[in-house]
């Protein structure tokens, strides 16, 4: 029993934990440095989280997937991010994509992209664009009636996993009158004609995932719209309340990796002739991390269970999100800072950790959104 609580796995959970734990020590954690260092996508991680059923984790058996609790997908996504935070991202990513396909996808559509998922083809989540991140309402790519289907024309940015998935999932205006119940959601193909990925990112942090520039132009049929007309906001919503506790799970693994290297120091490095762990500055900070990573646990873990059963973790979900990427901040703080000047240099894993953290609190919802989905929550309570 470690000094970080840890949640109850049963013994199905815990065999997924393990082949997690096996592949993240044996091939993710060494490779870690080096994608960072390269800037290189690993799909030799990928390959090895589809022959292990890691990538298909979430999908339900009987659309070709493993059939795992999203209890279990945050076990194995926080294991993963905490051996290599990239490839732990390409995870989440994997997970963000496919969300929104198990909650208003047809059969056909499930076993089309489910199944392709399992196996290594992707589908990202296509909804930020230049002006409408935070504030997704106000997205412009439009989807016009053009025979028996729509041309979608629009540019998305930031889009995780794009160029290496092979399809999206694209929210665009279909009635731009009808405001927030205007928007629509559709499965846009990489190879389809009119879609480009201009650019890839330059990243601070998770060197190892691709984030791309996508410009749309492109035909799209009946068939590939997801969910009904006018409700892909709505869908696009309900996945973000999932994926922030994904993300919550990615950040308490990131924190965790920091708080391991940050106490490994700490009990090593002698100054005035004993171990710098000894002094309370530096042994209260990493008290409080511990601390502060098992609350991000326990949230996160209630988060996905509740989840699991059906239940609202609209607040739960931002709580989870908010508490554990700030607290994997504040590890990784305190991971550079018991280094000294060597967490401040590459290849010093804090140093990386450090920029690899920093995007848990922007993406999926920025703190102060998450914020704002509490205050308004707290002012509806207090309204009733
Ligand atoms: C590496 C990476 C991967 C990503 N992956 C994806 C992906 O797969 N799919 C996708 O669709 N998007 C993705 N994103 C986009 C990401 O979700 C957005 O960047 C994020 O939601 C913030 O939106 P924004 O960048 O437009 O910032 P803005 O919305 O412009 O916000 C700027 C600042 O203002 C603050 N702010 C905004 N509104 C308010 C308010 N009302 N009150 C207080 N503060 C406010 C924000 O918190 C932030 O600090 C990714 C981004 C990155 C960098």
């Amino acid at each position: 029993m470690g000094v970080i609580w840890e949640p109850e796995l049963d013994s199905a959970e815990q065999r997924w934990l393990d082949v997690a734990r096996d592949l993240s020590e044996r091939v993710f954690a060494p490779r870690a440095e080096e994608l960072d260092r390269e800037q290189r996508y690993p799909q030799e991680h990928v390959d090895e989280l589809v022959k292990a059923g890691l990538a298909g984790l979430f999908v339900p058996e009987k659309f070709g997937g493993s059939g795992a609790s999203f209890h279990t997908t945050c076990a194995v996504i926080e294991e993963v991010s905490r051996a290599c935070a990239s490839t732990g991202a390409i995870l989440t990513a994997y997970a963000l994509g496919g969300t929104p396909v198990l909650l208003a996808g047809t059969d056909e559509q499930k076993e089309r992209y489910l199944g392709a998922m399992a196996k290594g083809n992707a589908v990202s989540f296509a909804l930020t664009e230049r002006g409408a991140g935070s504030d997704a309402n106000a997205l412009r790519a439009t989807a016009e009636r053009d025979g028996d289907g729509y041309r979608i024309r629009g540019e998305k940015i930031f889009i995780g996993n794009g160029g290496a998935s092979t399809s999206y999932v694209v929210f665009a205006r279909t009635d731009p009158a009808a405001g927030a119940r205007g928007i629509s959601a559709f499965f846009v193909d990489r190879d389809a004609d009119g879609v480009v990925i201009d650019h890839y990112e330059d990243k601070m942090g998770l060197r190892g995932t691709k984030t791309s520039n996508l410009k749309l132009d492109t035909y799209v049929t009946d068939a590939d719209m997801l969910g009904e007309p006018g409700r892909g906001l709505r869908l696009a919503l309900n996945t973000l309340n999932a994926g922030r506790v994904s993300v919550a799970a990615q950040s308490t693994g990131v924190g965790l990796a920091g708080y391991r290297v940050a106490a490994v120091e700490a009990a090593r490095r002698i100054t005035f002739g004993r171990p710098i762990i000894d002094n309370q500055g530096i042994s209260f900070p990493l008290a409080d991390v511990a601390t502060e990573l098992s609350a991000a646990r326990l949230l996160t873990f209630t988060a996905a269970a509740t989840y699991d059963r059906g239940g609202d973790i609209s607040n739960l979900g931002a709580m989870a999100k908010l508490y554990a990427s700030e607290a994997a901040h504040r590890a990784v703080d305190v991971a550079v800072q018991v280094h000294g000047g060597d967490g401040y240099c590459k290849p010093n894993v804090a140093e990386r950790l450090y920029r690899d953290q920093r995007i848990l609190q922007i993406y999926e919802g920025t703190s102060e959104i998450q914020r704002l989905v509490l205050g308004r929550a707290i002012a509806k309570e207090a309204a009733a």
